[in-house]
């Protein structure tokens, strides 16, 4: 992705140098007269800053007269969570489709001499952290725009099948893993949203590890583990939901050939959500969900920010 306002290489390196130790020094006295300096952040943020992204906390006690602490005051929670995945050149697609692609327009100070930059962006509606809406796998059924919002947020049941993807790459979720998930947590209440942990997360955004190939074109060779066929039809017939959330590329898993769980779920007019990023951090009950799609007019998917809200709040606060 080339930045066609580069014009620095010819100059020579002392001259970038001193424009990066200036700006630099702009912005240390820009955060200064802020009182943003590392020096103001409280010890327990300071720990959760020190914490891998994209994990996003944040913590309600610094400043109650926030609009953001009454949110979550709200809310009656102190801990949210990312769990989209950023889109860049690294976001994974399936193997059939184009990269995310990402170019800078305009990028930097203009002719009226302020600062100025636009990029230009273009995807497959399904890559990255994104929704499958039901028109997807079935015929008539709701586009992207169609879905209502009311569907869209909610509270998040988590079944965690972490172990036995571990040991199986191609592991698909079972009619018995939801019931024993009820016996310990409760029946799987009408307008779920339900999540499917299976761990695969970890892999992101090494292709090979996450699809099962890094060839593109190349779905013979996709391993991944997914929701059964069965446990689908149980879901439909037996329960009633909303969504399913999924850390993996595809309801179905990597070896299907038929997308017979996406028919399934997709032709109840249940949507999906692939490539969930950070499932590990929610509770298996209790967690709220707001997964907000871009709103393409007739999409059969898209782009979607997810974002938890956690019961708990940080430990230790
Ligand atoms: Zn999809």
């Amino acid at each position: 992705m080339s930045d066609p306002t580069k014009n620095t290489e010819a100059r020579p390196w002392i001259v970038i140098g001193s424009l990066l130790f200036i700006a630099f020094a702009i912005l240390m006295a820009v955060l200064e007269q802020f009182n943003m300096t590392s020096d103001s952040i409280p010890n327990d943020l300071k720990k959760e800053k020190s914490q891998a992204p994209p994990i996003v906390i944040h913590n309600t006690n610094t400043n109650e007269a926030s609009n953001f602490a009454k949110f979550f005051a709200l809310l009656g929670s102190k801990r949210i969570v990312d769990m989209s995945h950023s889109f860049d050149e690294t976001t994974i697609y399936w193997p059939t489709d184009k990269p995310f692609r990402w170019e800078k327009n305009r990028w930097g100070p203009n002719a009226n001499g302020y600062w100025y930059a636009s990029a230009n962006y273009a995807a497959s509606e399904h890559g990255g952290t994104h929704l499958d809406s039901p028109i997807h796998f079935a015929e008539g059924g709701n586009t992207t725009d169609q879905i209502d919002l009311e569907r869209l947020v909610g509270e998040a049941l988590v079944v965690d099948i972490r172990e036995k993807c571990n040991t199986n790459p191609d592991y698909l979720l079972t009619v018995k893993d939801l019931k024993d998930w009820e016996q310990t947590n409760g029946l799987i209440d009408p307008g779920a949203i339900l999540v499917i942990r299976t761990g695969w997360s970890i892999h992101w955004p090494n292709k090979k590890a996450y699809l099962g190939t890094d060839q593109p074109g190349d779905v013979a060779n996709l391993h991944f583990p997914g929701i059964g066929p069965d446990a689908a039809s149980f879901l439909v017939t037996e329960r009633k939901l909303e969504g399913v959330l999924i850390d993996t590329p595809s309801l179905d898993y990597g070896q299907s050939k038929d997308f017979k769980t996406h028919r399934i779920l997709n032709g109840a007019n249940i949507y999906g959500i692939e490539n969930l990023a950070n499932a590990e951090q929610l509770p298996i009950r209790g967690a709220a969900i707001i997964a907000l799609p871009m709103k393409i007019k007739g999409g059969t998917g898209g782009p979607v920010r997810v974002m938890s809200i956690l019961p708990e709040p940080i430990k230790g606060n």
